[in-house]
């Protein structure tokens, strides 16, 4: 498969109509200014530069506001710097993400027209009182209305969930993730509510309004909503804010981030944990008293399967005194994992035996 690239470019708050409850692009994306087009040419260039793998596919993606909400007349002018490197084949594609009552005929005629592939509407929740909450001003409707306008003018539809959000509980979150699969996106990104630097949310926080969810609390439910949508074969492509200068934990001093499950390897202690509770079920079933076992899995989740700082190693050994050897093997598919007992306690009993006898 090939390689793919992202060329990031922040509209932070531009064509918003508010500011959600949760939300403050600037702070997340550390850009005050708005973008002009010398900056969305700069930008590319320097990321073309960058990127090793020539063959890659390569994505101008604009982030951080309500792209459609932009005046039209901003909107043409950034894509038209972006469809240039498409014309040329230097890019493949252009993707934006909006709100989803910002989509209508004459605004995916005019994505179309700059050979936009992809767009991903910021859902947050389906539950209308949530969303009103949150003040995001717009409904589950306008979720469904959108996608389908979306899928049917031919564009890659994708998805962007939070978890956390005020009042919102596992279940909401878990009918969100059922509402949106059949909405059939391609691809969907999960955030956990962080609370950020100048926001209503920092304010609710501060007044003991409201709690985030803990670290534990978001693998859990995290881990819940990547399996159910990799079922339903919808790519998992994020999960968790991006790491940057200012986005990190809370205690550093230059954090944007006030409170919240931040952690820099979130999506690798939500594979860990998954990988964690695999292990503990087929560990369960072992009828033998075994002292050390070995297991085989495919290269590419043997980090996970061994846990961030081999943190699921550690606990298997300390519930059931067991010794873990974790093999690589590259013919093994993903989903493959295997488990051979290599020594047990009465291999340890015939030992001591052995070496009684020798002295
Ligand atoms: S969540 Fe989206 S719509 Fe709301 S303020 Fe942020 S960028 Fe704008």
């Amino acid at each position: 498969m090939k390689k793919q690239y992202i060329i990031p470019i922040f509209v932070p708050h531009l064509g918003c109509p508010n500011e959600c409850t949760f939300c403050n692009q600037r702070n997340i994306s550390g850009q005050m200014k708005n973008v002009t087009q010398e900056e969305v040419k700069e930008t590319i260039e320097y990321y073309l530069d960058l990127f090793k793998d020539k063959n890659a596919y390569k994505e101008v993606a604009f982030f951080g506001g309500s792209f459609t909400g932009i005046e039209v007349e901003l909107q043409e002018k950034l894509l038209k710097v972006a469809y240039e490197y498409v014309k040329t084949k230097q890019i493949d594609g252009i993707r934006i993400s909006t709100r989803p009552d910002y989509i209508d005929r004459q605004t995916l005629k005019r994505l179309k027209k700059y050979k936009v592939k992809t767009i991903e509407l910021g859902v947050q929740s389906t539950n209308d009182y949530i969303l009103a909450k949150c003040k995001r001003n717009h409904t589950y409707q306008d979720v469904k209305k959108a996608s389908r306008l979306i899928r049917f003018h031919g564009f890659q539809l994708g998805h962007q969930m939070m978890v956390g959000l005020p009042e919102s509980t596992r279940l909401d979150e878990l009918n969100t993730a059922r509402d949106l699969a059949k909405l059939k996106p391609k691809m969907i990104r999960i955030y956990p509510v962080l609370v950020i630097r100048d926001t209503q949310l920092e304010r609710e926080y501060e007044k003991g309004e409201f709690e985030p969810l803990s670290l534990e609390q978001t693998i859990e439910i995290c881990k819940e909503l990547t399996y159910f949508f990799e079922k339903k074969r919808i790519k998992v492509i994020r999960v968790g804010l991006q790491s940057t200068d200012t986005i990190v934990r809370p205690e550093n001093k230059n954090s944007q981030v006030v409170a919240g499950p931040y952690h820099e390897n979130l999506r690798q202690l939500i594979c860990a944990s998954y990988y964690y509770d695999l292990l503990n079920e087929k560990i369960k079933k072992i009828n033998t008293k075994a002292k050390e076992i070995e297991i085989t899995v495919n290269p590419q989740i043997a980090n996970d399967v061994i846990g961030y700082k081999r943190e699921n190693i550690e606990k298997i050994k300390e519930i059931y005194n067991l010794d873990v050897q974790v093999k690589q093997n590259p013919k093994f598919s993903l989903k493959k994992m295997d488990i051979k007992i290599t020594k047990t306690y009465k291999d340890f009993a015939d030992d001591d035996e052995t070496y009684v006898k020798k002295r």
